[in-house]
């Protein structure tokens, strides 16, 4: 009788009192890079998973959601955005989602962990889809606040799609480099920030939110769920010089989406706008 192998499941512990465990059928890689814990897991749901120092990072099953969330929203509120920076993302999804976009012509992506991306492209080559091959891409290896402080470069849209504020990521949920990033978004630019999963970690969007409010003309957040970053919905920092992009009206939006002709899975104009919709619970966690 051929002996079962023993099931293997990885916990992610990323809040007190609460873990999420995934079976791994398989462990594709697990290796130290220069800063981080490195692996990509091989789970029956969600396929491919990535986890940086074991929290999961994105997955092949849902990434769609955050990705497309965190690119149409903001680059479609701003109707004519043609220059990007990612902060982070360097699994490479958030860069082919922001590829999409034919009005994008120049998309940078600050990334500091090479090991991120390499991996990334050998074992979870579905997420970036050719995106780090894309001509308009400028791929900088380096940490995002000391790119943030150096640039005279002005964006429409800046996504940090960091992880969350331990290790690397910390410097990147700091009143410091949101002022650096006010001053590089331009007059109509959009700041879109990973900002946890409020009911589990309301005070890093209180501590964001408290910094937009100083910084920017509007500051507030929107929300999607992604199974993966568990305890409920997700919410996205928001930012801008200017109150009219989040106010933009659903049929705009809807002409700006048949225009870029997205194919989308998640994402569209309607959602867009009720993603805005905050309930009882988020409202309170504004400074
Ligand atoms: N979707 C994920 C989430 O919500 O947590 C984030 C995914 S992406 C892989 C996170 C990336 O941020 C990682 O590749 C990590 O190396 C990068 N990162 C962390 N700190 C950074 C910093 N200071 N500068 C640039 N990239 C950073």
């Amino acid at each position: 009788m051929s002996e079962t192998k023993p099931e293997t499941w990885v916990t992610e512990r990323l809040h007190d009192h609460y873990a999420q465990s995934l079976r791994a059928d398989a462990v594709l890689s697990d290796s130290m890079t220069e800063h981080q814990r490195l692996k990509v897991l091989q789970n029956g749901t969600f396929g491919r998973i990535l986890t940086l120092d074991d929290v999961v990072q994105t997955t092949e099953g849902d990434n769609f959601i955050y990705h497309e969330m965190m690119t149409h929203v903001p680059i479609l509120a701003h109707g004519a955005a043609k220059r990007v920076l990612i902060i982070g993302g360097g699994d490479g999804g958030m860069a082919r989602e922001a590829l999409h976009h034919a009005s994008v012509d120049h998309v940078t992506m600050v990334e500091i962990d090479a090991g991120v991306v390499d991996f990334s492209k050998e074992y979870l080559p579905m997420l970036s889809q050719g995106a780090f091959d894309d001509r308009r891409l400028n791929l900088v290896i380096a940490d995002g606040a000391a790119f943030m402080r150096e640039t005279d470069e002005k964006f429409d849209v800046i996504i940090v799609d960091s992880t969350d504020p331990i290790g690397p990521g910390e410097v990147l949920f700091t009143d410091t480099f949101y002022g650096h990033a006010a001053r590089a978004l331009t007059a109509k630019g959009i700041i879109a920030t990973q900002n946890g999963v409020p009911f589990m970690q309301g005070d890093e969007l209180t501590g964001t939110l408290r910094a937009f409010q100083a910084l920017f003309t509007d500051a507030s957040c929107y929300l999607a769920t992604i199974p993966t970053y568990a305890g409920g919905p997700m919410a996205f920092g928001w930012g801008s010089h200017s109150p009219e992009p989040r106010a933009v009206a659903l049929d705009v939006l809807q002409a700006r989406f048949a225009e870029a002709g997205l194919v989308t899975e998640y994402y569209t104009p309607e959602v867009h706008k009720a993603a805005f919709a905050l309930p009882g619970y988020v409202k309170k966690l504004f400074p």
